[in-house]
């Protein structure tokens, strides 16, 4: 079944002085409990298809999908995490979990349990009442996917999520998580510059245009890996570098 569908998508900035057509016909789907990556050169209109999905902003034209209804304002089926953690310094980790609950009035002990039992699984157990600056960049990362999450989304956007951490961080991050959204089983969309770290996460790779952006060309990953899943094994796999070229060259003409 298809969880997200973009038909023929286009979408303009206005600005007092000019326009930015940022998408044009963009259209793609993605079936329940896929993980797609985009990628595509840098202003090609990724961050702007997640804040469609979002529901942030609306299409100058076409229709943004989901569960076969067009999108009409904030979604409670998506989760959006980005680049910057975007945790409240002056509140505590276990605070920032619960600040999305505390304004929507559904903060009980049903949900600080899973807030913190959230923490827990992602090894933040014992930080709780940690404050921001007294964790590390993947902690911190790590807190704002157990924000995320803590609302059960169904659908998972994730914009660069470990592109400010440093590389050792970002590829144990990014096992975790991959690990942790295939275990939970939901759909997920992440935007990334990172043509390996998209080919170990993903069931599919959309790679796009330069801007007007639209979908170039996709490559479904099929790898060969032994036993459980990990991002580590994912690239060693045979065919790992063999997707790697095709979408290097797809990208390479825009260096
Ligand atoms: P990407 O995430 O692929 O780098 P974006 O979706 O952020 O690209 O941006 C696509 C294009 O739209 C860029 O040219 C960008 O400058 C422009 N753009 C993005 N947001 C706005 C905005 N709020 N107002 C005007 N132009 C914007
Ligand atoms: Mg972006």
């Amino acid at each position: 079944m298809n969880k997200i569908e973009f038909k023929e998508v286009g979408m303009k900035y206005h600005t007092q002085v000019e326009e930015t057509e940022a998408l044009r016909n963009l259209s793609f789907t993605i079936k329940e409990n896929e993980f797609v990556s985009l990628v595509g050169p840098s202003g090609c209109g990724k961050t702007t298809s997640l804040s469609l999905l979002a529901g942030l902003l609306s299409p100058s034209s076409g229709q943004v999908i989901v569960d076969n209804e067009p999108i009409n304002g904030v979604n409670e089926k998506i989760g959006y995490m980005l680049q910057e953690d975007y945790l409240f310094p002056w509140r505590t980790i276990l605070d920032n979990v619960l600040l999305g609950l505390e304004l929507k009035g559904e903060l009980n002990a049903k949900t600080e349990n899973k807030a913190r039992r959230l923490l827990a699984d992602y090894g933040l157990d014992g930080f709780e009442d940690y404050y921001p600056t007294q964790l590390s960049g993947g902690m911190r990362q790590r807190v704002a996917l157990a924000r995320t999450l803590v609302f059960e989304p169904e659908i998972l956007l994730l914009d660069e999520p470990f592109s400010a951490l440093d590389y050792h961080t970002k590829l144990a991050l990014e096992d975790e998580v991959a690990q942790i959204l295939r275990d939970e089983k939901k759909t997920v969309v992440l935007v990334t510059h990172d043509i390996a770290e998209a080919i170990a996460m993903s069931d599919r790779v959309l790679v796009f245009t330069e801007r007007p952006g639209k979908v170039k060309e996709e490559y479904n990953i099929d790898l060969t890996i032994d036993g459980k899943y990990s991002t580590f094994k994912a690239r060693e796999a045979s065919e790992f570098s063999n997707y790697f070229n095709s979408i290097w060259e797809e990208l390479d003409v825009y260096v």
